[in-house]
């Protein structure tokens, strides 16, 4: 054993004594929570329930609310006799049960929070500091999703600090040495609360808008002698975050200001890289700061997201790993501490003892560094620290009990983890020894499984075609780019800049192989700058259409009888070429439609995973299948090609659509005729050179740009056209589904026709939903991408109990949003597609304006584009025109509705039915009730934020069932 190890379980073994001479549970409150907290750490199921139901009980008004809650929750009777009974009493006497679980659950919450306002939280840091305990005080409320909360957050700090200051100016340090490195008032700081718009991809836009907000913040603390901390919260801000800190504290005003802090999470994989930089700019600045190293606090979240979008993830998968850095990033402090003062932020006694051993070694004072424990957490530990000499200070969140309520819910896992060292130390009582081992011997070589999306997958059946799919079957999706990163935001700029470069280049048809030119060329404009023109298509008329018709009718024959293994292995490669092309095509959609720079890539995406996943279908599809096997007879199932498709797509989503169709085609045999919408030739031009590129066969895919009242109409009456693939307006649809029904003198087969049409989605706000999380996703749905989504959000439905709540925060939620030219970063609410459009949906708004009541529009456009003012009506009737018809643009319209019922009948009773979305707590806790709920025919019932991704590809076949006969052999 080192002499370091040695030292660090002498010192730790000092402190487990010291622990020891105060027993104390884990949960210091008796009782019911006590029971229940036991409870959850042996049956996970249990306290995954409890914790939901925790979380979503400050929302809940009514008792009979609490007990339907419960009921869902725990109706399981697997729970034990204990819960059982306790469920069984709640319902006889809701109205006594649903008060004494509000207030058990108060009483959890104000275990771990400090005080709800700087009033109460006075009394709480008088007694620590009677028992040498010095504080930073963290103020918790709901999600920021407006500059108006942004703004009262400000205000509350600075009420928090002038208070703390007056409350504490006689205080000295406890330790009564070094004190000038550690004021007295410390307050801890949440970026993510001061401005609602922080886009990751835009770090300069996130600290514009910070600065001017934390800078009187950070002025009153120096006259005061207080001392501010940057705190970390989600792995999308850090850089943000870090970026901030080195910015402002470089200013000539703070330059030389030492009380200020920033926090680095060890479980994070660049954590090292971060502290050396930070370091380095410290010593570059001349000035002292501090930072406080913590484990980090959102582990579960960082992983479930970076899997969920195909993201490296951020975080270390094992937690010895984390441990063992924590140790790394403590010695990297310590070394430095002539600029760095140090906090370490953990409750482990291993870390603390390291800490404290590796200062040892280096001489260094034990008032020169300080350790920080939560509040209501590890009150032993804490004790033994001060007995010991130690500066210890106590994190104290301050807030009211709604929005501490996922605090709670952290703290709850935190303490019930199957990892965490409270619950190894104070409920299961492992051995010192244990607890002290050096965190390097505890690291498991890479365990397969852990962190790797595929096992995620297979395992919760997330990403697989259907919720009961065979393990070979799971689809993975292709990761987003992080826009994160500095390294993604360069490389999107720079495609801007090249593809700006190509600005008014010409695009041929493509038909038969051969590039065609037309005599008509096209323009397709930036809707940011209609001067600019990204790019010219050549205009195809009727006797264009006619060849194509020809070379796809041509080359059938061949490519029907093409093995499917083939015929997937060119979409496999074409979803490669668009992986390698993805930041150039995704600046293209910027231009040529004005999406934002998430949204174009999430479509790029959508294309690569439509050519992957229809290859993967197509391989299972592909091969016939025995029904039934009777003596002297087997029968097997085939899918044979159709023939001619003609795939007719939509702007809005310029590349998927276009994409998915054409894909769904070529992979199951049949040969195609893709036009793009007259608004995205330039991004159907890009899809047609990718397939080029990938291989495509001459007359397989042909590329068809024009006008669709021409030759779409044209090639859907075609007597040679065999299917008929449309994306597009309800209007269109109709004309097409109508159309294609007659047969023409010379047709072969019945058109079949796959139309998918407009939408006028809404989504119920339910009474127990997460007012700031609803109101995010409204805004979110509605207005992204300038609501032109078929499954953008038009009509909220508020329960009257609700309204008011939702309203206070909807309306200066959307007069927060950045509108603006989506080719810069972070962008939401860009342009409309064109000059019809613009016109078409400003007739809406006068509409609008004659039947409900304008709540709220925005009034600062950039003065060139077709940008159109987010709007919000109010006092909206089912059966107003805004409230019926498809208006494809940022325009909301609010109902108000009695009750759930009346709710579900407002959004059913519409003549779309796309999607539809109820924001309820718990999608299990709808289950039950899911089969009434807006479905949109059937189809689906999600949210409706992203476009959704469905096969279309059975369609495109003929389903034959084929009898073999078998001579048998006597
Ligand atoms: P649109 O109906 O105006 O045009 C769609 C396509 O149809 C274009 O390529 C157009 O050239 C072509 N077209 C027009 N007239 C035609 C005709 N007579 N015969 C044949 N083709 C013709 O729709 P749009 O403005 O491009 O797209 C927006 C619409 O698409 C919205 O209504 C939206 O809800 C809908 N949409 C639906 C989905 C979905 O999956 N359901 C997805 C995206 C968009």
């Amino acid at each position: 054993m080192t002499a370091v190890q040695n030292e660090i379980e002498r010192r730790g073994s000092r402190i487990f004594e010291l622990v020891d001479k105060h027993p104390q549970p884990l949960f210091s409150k008796a009782g019911l929570y006590q029971r229940l907290m036991a409870l959850s750490m042996r049956d996970e199921q249990f306290k995954v329930q409890l914790f939901r139901f925790v979380d979503v009980l400050p929302s809940l008004r009514h008792p009979r609310e609490i007990i339907g809650h419960l009921n869902e929750y725990f109706s399981d009777d697997g729970f034990g006799p204990f819960v059982g009974t306790g469920i069984r009493l709640a319902r006889i006497v809701p109205w006594v049960s649903g008060p004494i679980l509000r207030w058990n659950v108060s009483g959890m919450a104000h275990q771990f929070i400090a005080g709800k306002n700087s009033d109460d939280v006075i009394k709480t840091l008088r007694k620590r500091r009677s028992q040498k305990i010095g504080f930073t005080v963290d103020l918790l409320g709901e999600a920021v999703v407006s500059e108006a909360d942004a703004d009262e957050y400000a205000a509350r700090y600075l009420d928090l600090l002038e208070k703390l200051a007056r409350e504490t100016k006689n205080w000295t340090d406890p330790l009564g040495k070094n004190s000038e490195l550690f004021p007295v008032v410390n307050l801890s700081v949440k970026i993510s609360a001061l401005y609602s718009q922080i886009n990751p991809a835009d770090p300069a836009d996130a600290i514009a808008h910070l600065a001017p907000k934390l800078r009187p913040l950070l002025r009153r603390a120096r006259e005061v002698g207080a001392f501010i901390n940057f705190d970390m919260e989600s792995y999308a801000h850090k850089n943000t975050t870090l970026e901030l800190f080195k910015t402002i504290f470089r200013e000539e005003e703070f330059k030389n200001w030492p009380h200020a802090g920033i926090v680095i999470q060890a479980y994070l994989r660049d954590s090292e890289a971060d502290l050396r930089d930070l370091i380095e700019w410290g010593r570059k600045r001349g000035t002292r700061f501090a930072v406080r190293l913590v484990k980090g606090a959102y582990w579960d979240y960082e992983t479930t997201k970076s899997l969920q979008n195909g993201w490296d993830c951020p975080v270390y998968f094992q937690k010895p790993e984390s441990d063992a850095n924590f140790e790394t990033l403590t010695r990297l402090l310590l070394e430095n501490e002539s600029i760095v003062t140090a906090a370490f932020g953990s409750h482990n006694i291993r870390s603390i003892a390291h800490a404290q051993a590796f200062a040892d070694e280096l001489g260094l004072d034990p008032s020169r560094f300080e350790f920080q424990l939560l509040y209501g957490m590890a009150g032993p530990i804490k004790r033994a620290l001060v007995e010991m000499g130690y500066r210890v200070r106590e994190y104290c969140p301050v807030g009211e009990l709604l929005p501490g309520m996922a605090y709670l819910v952290r703290r709850l896992l935190e303490n019930t983890s199957n990892e965490g060292f409270l619950r190894a130390k104070f409920a299961e009582n492992v051995s010192a020894k244990e607890l002290l081992r050096d965190p390097t011997e505890l690291i498991k070589p890479a365990v397969a499984g852990i962190g790797d999306p595929g096992g995620s997958a297979s395992a919760d059946g997330k990403n697989s075609t259907s919720l009961d799919i065979a393990s070979a079957d799971v689809y993975r999706n292709s990761p987003l780019v992080n826009f994160a990163y500095k390294d993604s935001q360069e490389k999107m700029q720079g495609a801007l800049r090249e593809v700006r470069k190509r600005f008014g280049e010409k695009y041929p048809l493509v038909i038969g192989g051969e590039k065609v030119w037309t005599d008509q060329l096209t323009p397709s404009v930036n809707p940011s700058a209609p001067d600019e023109i990204v790019g010219y298509g050549s205009e195809a008329g009727i006797p264009e259409a006619e060849r194509a018709v020809k070379a796809a009718r041509e080359a059938f024959g061949k490519w029907s009888r093409t093995p499917f293994e083939e015929r997937a292995h060119l979409l496999e490669r074409a979803a490669d070429i668009m992986e390698r092309r993805r930041y150039e095509l995704s600046a293209v959609e910027v231009f040529e439609v004005g999406k934002p720079w998430n949204e174009a890539d999430g479509d790029i995406r959508e294309a690569i995973d439509f050519c992957r996943f229809y290859a993967q279908q197509m391989r299972r599809l592909g091969r016939p299948k025995l029904t039934q096997r009777v003596p002297g007879e087997d029968s097997y199932h085939h899918y044979w090609p159709r023939g001619v498709t003609f795939v007719i797509a939509p702007w809005n989503f310029p590349i998927a659509i276009l994409c998915g169709m054409a894909s769904a085609g070529v992979v199951t045999g049949n040969t195609v005729i893709m036009k793009p919408s007259e608004q995205s030739i330039v991004c159907g031009a890009m899809l047609m050179q990718v397939f080029e590129e990938a291989g495509v066969p001459s007359g397989v895919l042909n590329f068809l740009s024009g006008h669709g009242s021409v030759i779409g109409a044209h090639l859907v009456d075609h007597k040679d056209v065999d299917l008929i693939a449309f994306t597009g307006s309800r209007e269109v649809g109709l004309k097409i589904w109508e159309s294609a029904g007659i047969t023409r003198p010379g047709q072969r087969e019945l058109k079949r026709v796959i139309c998918e049409m407009g939408g006028k989605n809404a989504m119920i706000v339910d009474s127990d939903a997460d007012v700031g999380e609803a109101v995010g996703y409204s805004i979110y749905s509605a207005f992204g991408f300038q609501g032109q989504k078929c499954s953008a959000l038009s009509r909220l439905i508020l329960l009257q109990d609700n309204y008011d709540r939702v309203m206070e925060r909807l309306i200066p939620a959307a007069a927060s949003l950045r509108v603006g030219n989506p080719e810069e970063p972070g962008i939401m609410v860009g342009p409309v597609i064109d000059e019809a459009a613009y016109r078409r949906i400003l007739d809406y708004i006068e509409v609008g304006k004659s039947e409900a009541t304008l709540a709220y529009q925005a009034k600062d456009l950039p003065r060139q584009g077709y940008f159109i003012p987010p709007t919000i009506f109010t006092d909206v009737k089912p059966n107003m025109r805004i409230a019926r018809e498809e208006i494809f643009g940022p325009v909301l319209s609010v109902l108000k509705v009695r009750d759930l019922d009346e709710a579900l009948e407002v959004a059913n009773g519409s003549d779309y039915a796309l999607t539809g979305d109820r924001r309820i707590f718990l999608a299990e806790s709808g289950q039950h009730r899911a089969r009434q709920s807006p479905t949109g025919s059937g189809k689906r019932l999600h949210q409706s934020l992203v476009h959704r991704r469905d096969c279309r590809a059975p369609s495109f076949w003929r389903i034959q069932n084929e009898w073999q006969r078998h001579q048998s052999r006597w």
